[in-house]
């Protein structure tokens, strides 16, 4: 590396980006400008060794703390063909919660053994994929769920694993609709209303599926591992309570995933070894407290993953200064290649990928290019002096929920998707072309 980040950048950035001597940023070896030139903008660049290190350290950790430990990978936050299959090559499981997640992660040749399917209103037919595929977990989310697996198990001639789905009742702190632990919640079986016991007696009575354990996810974006210590002290207290009120012993405790990233310099996360020993070592510690076997612990971790693998680039078109207000620079992208800021006011950081060495003093709203005010990817960016209409912009920590939340707003084509490594890059999802938008409709 020839030169250093401004401040707060490096830590938000995918794990090999560098600056060239040109003072370009790097990713995997290659310049990211001629990434843009060759492939168009805005496009996803994601840093192979990045996303590998990350399954790593969270494999690694968890297997540290206990052998039977399961990392899920939360196919949500990026699923397509190319992460699939690097995930099963990493040797973790994969979560999917819905039925074309699930095609994607078969049309990968990921092991359907170790797929645990989600969502809380499956239809039908989607329960009918995940029992024709013969998918390692059920998580089942209510009770006409219940009802629904066990009927369409019995027809299909097949006794499925699954998990219930409980809300602990643990309030997490993060934004309003990413919290999902607390008892107003569309997801799961409530403890604190006794909900939570009724379905285990239910699943436990129905033959047609074998219930073997506990799912709980409190949120996502969560900074604090006390909350999930907290977590874990609910579910191990109703898996005893289940064990002496009902006699039914349940092995598996998967707690979801929701370990916080830094999307900006503010942010400071927790080590994924850290996460891993508080989830292992509470479980642990609770259970034999409380009188119960360890469980088998699992977590599904998603953003912790992908969100910091990648950037996406975007050129811009127009610098628009409104005197003693603001500036607005203009991308060509916006709210259909990253909604996140709309969805939730998240925010990003930017810099200039042509010149990444640049203090960035200048204080400037980065805009998208679609009809709707509320199109602003950074309200408060900060970019270099030398801003020009035709830099590239890179905005780092865009890997989870960026492309997969993508969209064709304003007939806008979905963005190009490549990995980097080595100093290669490669195309895992094509730009998406007029006839892509057209292919569906009535001529
Ligand atoms: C979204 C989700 C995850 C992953 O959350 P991250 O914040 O991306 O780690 C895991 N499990 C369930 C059930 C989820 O809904």
């Amino acid at each position: 590396m020839s030169a250093r980040f401004p401040e707060g950048l490096a830590e938000i950035l995918p794990m090999t980006a560098a600056i060239s001597a040109d003072g370009h940023l790097t990713i995997g070896g290659c310049d990211t400008v001629e990434l843009a030139r060759e492939f168009g903008t805005p496009l996803y660049v994601y840093d192979e060794a990045h996303l590998r290190d990350r399954c790593g350290q969270y494999r690694d950790s968890f297997a540290a703390e206990a052998e039977s430990a399961r990392v899920i990978f939360a196919g949500k936050s990026f699923c397509t063909l190319a992460m699939c299959r690097l995930v099963a090559e990493e040797g973790l499981y994969l979560d999917v919660a819905s039925g074309g997640e699930l095609a994607t992660a078969l049309a990968a040749g990921f092991p359907a053994e170790r797929i645990y399917f989600h969502g809380n209103n499956k239809s039908e037919s989607e329960i009918c994929e995940a029992l024709v595929a013969d998918v390692g977990r059920i998580v089942i989310d209510s009770f006409e769920e219940l009802a629904r697996v066990a009927h369409l198990a019995r027809e299909h001639g097949v006794r499925p694993r699954v998990l219930l789905r409980i809300t602990p009742g643990i309030e997490a702190h993060t934004h309003e609709f990413i919290r999902t632990g607390q008892l107003d919640s569309k997801f799961g079986f409530g403890v604190e209303d006794g909900v939570a016991a009724r379905a285990i007696k239910t699943a436990a009575e129905e033959p047609a599926v074998e219930l073997v354990g506990v799912h709980a996810h409190i949120g996502s974006q969560i900074f604090l591992l006390h909350s999930y210590a907290k977590a874990v002290d609910v579910m191990i207290d109703f898996l005893a309570e289940t064990k002496a009120n009902l006699g039914v012993d349940l092995a598996e405790l998967n707690l979801g995933g929701g370990l916080g990233i830094a999307y900006t310099a503010d942010d400071t996360p927790e080590t994924i070894a850290g996460y891993a020993s508080t989830i292992v070592g509470e479980a642990r510690r609770h259970a034999a407290e409380r009188g119960i076997a360890e469980p088998m612990v699992a977590v599904e971790p998603g953003r912790s993953i992908t969100g910091n693998a990648a950037v996406t680039l975007y050129e811009v078109g127009t610098i628009k200064e409104v005197p003693g207000i603001r500036t607005y620079v203009a991308v060509d992208g916006g709210m259909s290649d990253n909604l996140r800021p709309m969805l939730y006011g998240a925010q990003y950081e930017a810099l200039t990928a042509n010149r990444a060495h640049e203090e960035r003093t200048r204080e400037v709203t980065i805009a998208g290019k679609h009809c709707e005010s509320g199109d602003v990817l950074i309200k408060d960016a900060r970019l270099g002096a030398g801003l020009a209409v035709g830099d590239i912009i890179a905005t780092p920590a865009t890997g989870a929920y960026g492309w997969v939340m993508s969209n064709n707003y304003n007939a806008v084509p979905r963005p190009a998707v490549v990995f980097v490594a080595d100093g290669r890059a490669r195309v895992v999802v094509h730009r998406e072309s007029y006839d892509d938008l057209l292919r569906n409709q009535e001529p």
